[in-house]
Formats: structure tokens, sequence, C-alpha cells
């Protein structure tokens, strides 16, 4: 069997050599005899593994020396937690910008948790067709952090810029964005991201903490939700997702053997401006992003007839291209295009797209 276009929102498409890769070292890693998941997370064959991982991870990303890179479990979503349990102790309160489901998610965490948060900008009432423009005076001075989703994966929208929050931590979710383009790691006070859209398999959360941020949790809070725990113990307080930190050390070190994340990112602009241009110059599909939040990983458009998007997605299956169906909250179509993704993919997309178009005509 061929491999196919698998366009899923995560987990999602690997590099073809990180797969052969890890085929190849399955049964026998290296030297020691044994797969990686075999191994003890403490003996020296894995400690390589997980110290490589951080380091070409802070290569590729320029993470700065005052920043914690942690390996955690438990998904993104339990980062809707840890955030607000490991840093509300600044000040007390907290602000969110909910411009999607995760966000919302994330904002709806900290309520239950019973903190004083507030959602100082949100962009629901246009249904998340767009991000919110953030300026410093929206934000409470006094707010121990400011909380964001860099690229909204359901709604296909991305924040263009980054906003201006002052002194106070900016804290993004960047689970569906990570390494498709360079980030300035020293505008944030936290980045977290889970790791099965562009990093790795599902398993592990990278989350990239400011040094300084680690002072604020609460003395009683979980141990395992305790970022300065994971810190302190370099991600093996426990056993650490051993075989999935080992994959995404394969993913890093192949992005570093293309050319870092400046090339990734001119990767990633080729196959986003193909599939927009398309969309710009027909009127068969509707793309609802407003311009200027367009995201480069998540293209959402529409047909504007349900049926007619139910047998989209269901002959693009037939025709090699798998999991176009938009989000079940959304519907319509979404093409993830994350790093993995060929660039071939979007042309074969977007040739399938042509015909559709052609055969179907609206009534
Ligand atoms: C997928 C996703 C999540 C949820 O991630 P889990 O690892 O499944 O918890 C959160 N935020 C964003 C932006 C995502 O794309």
């Amino acid at each position: 069997m061929n491999r196919v276009f698998n366009f899923s929102a995560g987990p999602s498409m690997l590099p073809v050599p990180v797969l052969e890769k890890a085929a190849a070292e399955m049964v026998c890693y290296g030297e020691s005899g044994m797969s990686v998941m075999e191994m003890s997370h403490r003996s020296p064959d894995y400690e390589a593994i997980i110290q490589k991982a951080e380091a070409d991870l802070r290569k590729l990303m320029n993470i700065p020396d005052n920043y914690k890179v942690l390996f955690m479990q438990g998904g993104a979503s339990t980062q809707f937690a840890c955030v607000p349990l490991n840093l509300i102790g600044r000040t007390g309160k907290a602000d969110y910008i909910v411009s999607g489901q995760f966000s919302g998610k994330a904002f709806k965490e900290a309520q239950k948790l019973g903190y004083d948060v507030k959602c100082v900008a949100t962009t629901k009432d246009d249904n998340f067709d767009h991000v919110p423009y953030v300026t410093r005076d929206m934000i409470r001075p006094d707010a121990s952090y400011v909380h964001m989703c860099f690229n909204n994966t359901i709604y296909g929208t991305k924040f263009g810029y980054i906003p201006d929050t002052g002194d106070v931590p900016l804290v993004a979710d960047m689970s569906s964005c990570i390494l498709s383009e360079p980030v300035d790691v020293s505008k944030f006070g936290v980045i977290y991201a889970g790791a099965q859209k562009n990093m790795a398999p599902a398993g592990v959360t990278v989350v990239i903490v400011r040094e300084d941020l680690l002072a604020y949790a609460d003395p009683k809070m979980p141990t395992m939700l305790e970022w300065k725990t994971m810190a302190e113990n370099d991600s093996m307080y426990n056993t650490p997702p051993c075989y999935t930190i080992y994959m995404l050390g394969l993913v890093v070190e192949w992005l570093l053997s293309i050319g870092g994340l400046e090339k990734m990112q001119e990767l990633n602009r080729r196959k986003a401006d193909l599939l927009y241009d398309y969309l710009d110059h027909q009127d068969y599909y509707l793309a609802p992003v407003k311009a200027g939040s367009r995201s480069m990983m998540n293209v959402t458009f529409v047909t504007g007839d349900p049926d007619l998007d139910k047998k989209f997605a269901s002959e693009a299956a037939k025709a090699g291209m798998k999991n176009l169906k938009g989000h079940r909250s959304v519907g319509g179509m979404r093409a993830s295009i994350y790093n993995a993704m060929p660039y071939e993919g979007v042309e074969t997309l977007v040739a399938f797209m042509k015909k559709f178009a052609a055969e179907n005509p609206k009534a």
C-alpha cells in the first residue's frame, strides 16, 4: 500500500526519513541490544537521547539560556490547568485572549480552578474568523500572565503579530504552529505545545518556561503538574514518555538537517500560498478566515452546501487525500499542512479541488 497524503489536524504526518530511521533502529538501538522502548530511562543510552533532543531543540528554536525546556505528559490540555497553577501566585489574577476553541478551554479551566481570570479580547461573535488585535491598555497591568493560543487549529487562524503585553508575561499555546517557522522565544514567558501536530507522535508536551517564572506555584499543587519539579529533575522526576521524546529528537534532527526553521518556513509558505492563491481566484469554495489572520498550518474552506462538503471529503479520501473533513464543531473542510506534508500533497489537493468543482455544479 502506498502512503496517502494525510491532512489530519493531529496526530498528523511525520517526515518519511524520520519514520525510516525509527524503523531501522526499532529492534536494536545502536550498541544497546534493545529497542528505545525497552530501555531504562536512567540508562546512559537513554540519557544521551533525551539530552540530545533537548540540546537540538534549543539550537533549532534558538532558546535563550534563561529558559527551561520541559518534557511533560497529559497533552496541551493538561497545560490549561498547569498554566494557572504554576503562575497565578505572581499576583493572583490572569488575563486571557479567547480566539478559538482551545483558548476558550484554557480560559474555562482557569475559571474552574476558582481564580480571578478575565477574558480581555475575543472574536467569538464573529465565529472566530479572525484573531483579536490586542494592545497593552487592554491588559490588567497586575495580571500574573496573559494567555493566548498562537495558531487556532480548528478555525484555521493565526496571530500575525505577537501582542505587546508590557511586563506581563505572555503565555502561548503553540501546539499547531511550533517548529513551522522561527519564533522569538524571548518575547514569551511560557510557550507550550502538544507534540502530535508538528513535533512527534502524541504523548509528550513541550513546555518552554522562563526561569524566573518557576517561583510562583502553589505549594499544595500536585507534584507532577509543577514545572519547577520537572525543571529540577530534567524532566525525569518519574518515567518520561521515552519513545516519544526519542521521536521528537529525530524530527528536530531532521529539521536541522534541511536547514532549520527559516528553511521550513519557506517550504510551508510555498505550500500555504499555493492553496490560498487558488482559493482567492475561484468562487466555488469559500475560505472563511479574514485576511491577516490566515493560518499557514490549517487551511479551512467550505462549499456552502453540507452535502457537497461531505462528498468532497469522501471522494478526496478515495483519491488518496485523507482527513480533509473539518472539525466536528465547525464542519466544512480543513487541510492541515504541517511540516511533513510535501508540496506535492498540496498540488494534488488543488488539482482535486478544481476537478470536484467542475464535476459538481451547485444548484
Ligand atoms: C490539539 C491542540 C490542543 C489539544 O492538545 P492535546 O495534546 O490533545 O491536549 C490544544 N491546543 C491546540 C492549539 C491544539 O492544536
